[in-house]
């Protein structure tokens, strides 16, 4: 039988770090049920002590996930692994996972501490934890560039203490597979009690490399991989898990270990992330992007019709990518919906159907033929899962070469069921439309970044918006889908707003 690989994910705690990729805790709960479909072993949902966003987010995400292990970073300090171990206090598998660097230039520039004080702080951080927990997990932040004797050292010290898996994250994106083999080999050999733990490594993508480093730490002797969905992570991002599970997979015969993950949930698990951020996945983006699985030369596109595998070393289905085929028409009743819903995976309640229900009817008035990722859309646009303040009722628009843009929108405000109407001008039909917005609402957006792209093919295709909006200092998203890019500007941006003004009502009640 092949050996396990554990699958940490880490998009919800140094992925929602990257820029342009925070989530509000409701869309952190519905990453995480994503998460947990597709199988992964350890879900790392925050950093507690950060803020109480992120707190909010482990006790919550410990709440509904209950087979997977979650993971809360903290630092060596008592109040650091207090504050993780009580939002961890409703988990089925709770673990703390405590860091400290190791490396001189963060132990003289950042901790301004001596070796010998580290290695304390290390070794009480995890006594500490071991006393709340049986699963600790220790890193050793910056490894890859601390002195190896010091490393081996700290290892082997908090080892002692109890941890249980023992992080060597490569931080700072800096190492290669060759040198990561002798850090990961040297640990084995010179650490004595090192089979009391699981060796994890940790890889940062600065140049490029952090799915060959975790590939060939495997390889030496690491039994858990921490990685991200699309890779997403502070900076240059993470290893990202679906070209590590793929590959893993696809060169079994290289690499005979097994992973927990369900891969026919990577491309949905890709697609629910980056619905989430706004944050599209490039084209050419390895097992998950648009185009992993297009053959577009005429030689190519020859050899895959007479078989698959002259050009293909993985299929799109094995990843969960379906080929684009008409589900749904316009005369499909409820319970084909629902039960097309079941085929997907998605099981929707009788109130849920009904709201999908009317959605795709009124989809299937404006496009004749309805694809699978329509049927997504409506899920994700219509199950908006924060309270509407603002709805759009109605929108007028005129643009065009020889006059400036202008628009008149209605929105009902549902805290007082009053219906406003506003107007607005501006260089382009968006702009107009989101200064008449701005004029009933008592908020004044600044549009960070505005992103359209056509779900399906076609002239009537559902366009998805996604914005990026501050409010007062804050940055929020937005997104809807439509056949119609200016009422789905419209509702994006709506989306933002009601999003602002959900986290005002929050931190108003919190005070
Ligand atoms: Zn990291």
């Amino acid at each position: 039988m092949s050996e396990r690989v554990a699958i940490f994910d880490t998009t919800l705690r140094d992925g929602e770090q990257s820029p342009g990729c925070s989530m509000n805790l409701e869309e952190k709960l519905r990453m995480a049920r994503q998460l947990d479909a597709l199988g992964v072993d350890v879900l790392e949902a925050g950093f507690p002590v950060a803020s109480d966003d992120d707190f909010a987010a482990v006790r919550e995400v410990a709440k509904i996930c209950r087979r997977p292990v979650i993971a809360a970073l903290c630092r060596t300090t008592p109040q650091d692994i207090e504050r993780s171990w009580e939002a961890l206090a409703d988990a089925a598998h709770p673990r703390i996972h405590t860091f400290i660097a190791t490396s001189d230039i963060h132990l003289q520039y950042k901790l301004q501490k001596t070796r010998e004080e580290v290695l304390e702080m290390a070794r009480s951080g995890v006594r500490l934890a071991k006393s709340f927990t049986n699963d600790v997990e220790f890193s050793a932040e910056d490894a890859t560039r601390s002195d190896l004797d010091y490393l081996c050292q700290v290892i082997e010290a908090v080892i002692e203490e109890g941890a249980t898996v023992v992080n060597i994250p490569d931080t700072v994106g800096y190492t290669i597979p060759s040198e990561y083999t002798h850090i990961i080999e040297t640990l084995r050999q010179r650490v004595r009690n090192i089979d009391q733990a699981v060796i994890s490594v940790h890889c940062h993508n600065d140049l490029g490399l952090a799915v060959a480093n975790s590939l060939a730490a495997i390889a030496a002797g690491a039994r858990q991989i921490e990685c991200t969905i699309n890779g997403i992570g502070e900076r240059a991002g993470n290893a990202s898990l679906e070209e590590l599970v793929m590959a893993l997979r696809v060169r079994r015969d290289l690499m005979p270990f097994e992973s927990g993950i369900v891969t026919e949930e990577l491309y949905r698990s890709s697609q629910t992330l980056s619905n989430i951020t706004g944050v599209l996945v490039q084209p050419n983006k390895a097992v998950v992007g648009k185009n992993a699985f297009a053959h577009e030369a005429g030689i190519h596109q020859h050899g895959v019709l007479r078989n698959r595998l002259t050009y293909e070393i993985m299929t799109p289905e094995s990843v969960g990518v379906k080929t684009n085929s008409i589900v749904l028409g316009k005369h499909s009743g409820r319970h084909a919906l629902g039960k097309k819903y079941e085929e997907m995976g998605y099981t929707l309640g009788r109130p849920e159907l009904d709201k999908a229900y009317k959605l795709f009817t009124k989809l299937a008035d404006q496009k004749k033929e309805i694809f699978e990722e329509d049927l997504v859309a409506i899920l994700q646009d219509g199950f908006a899962q924060i309270p509407e303040r603002y709805k759009l009722r109605a929108l007028e628009a005129k643009a065009g070469t020889a006059i400036n843009a202008s628009a008149t929108v209605t929105i009902l405000d549902t805290t007082n069921d009053q219906e406003s109407t506003g107007t607005g001008t501006g260089d382009g039909p968006v702009n107009a439309v989101i200064e008449a917005i701005d004029r009933m609402t008592d908020l004044t957006g600044t549009l960070l970044d505005f992103n359209v792209r056509s779900i399906t093919r076609g002239t009537d295709a559902v366009g998805e918006v996604f914005v990026h909006v501050e409010f007062g200092g804050t940055s929020y998203t937005g997104k809807a889908a439509s056949t119609d890019i200016i009422d789905a500007s419209a509702r994006a941006y709506l989306n933002a707003v009601n999003k602002a003004c959900y986290a005002r009502e929050r931190s108003r009640s919190a005070a």
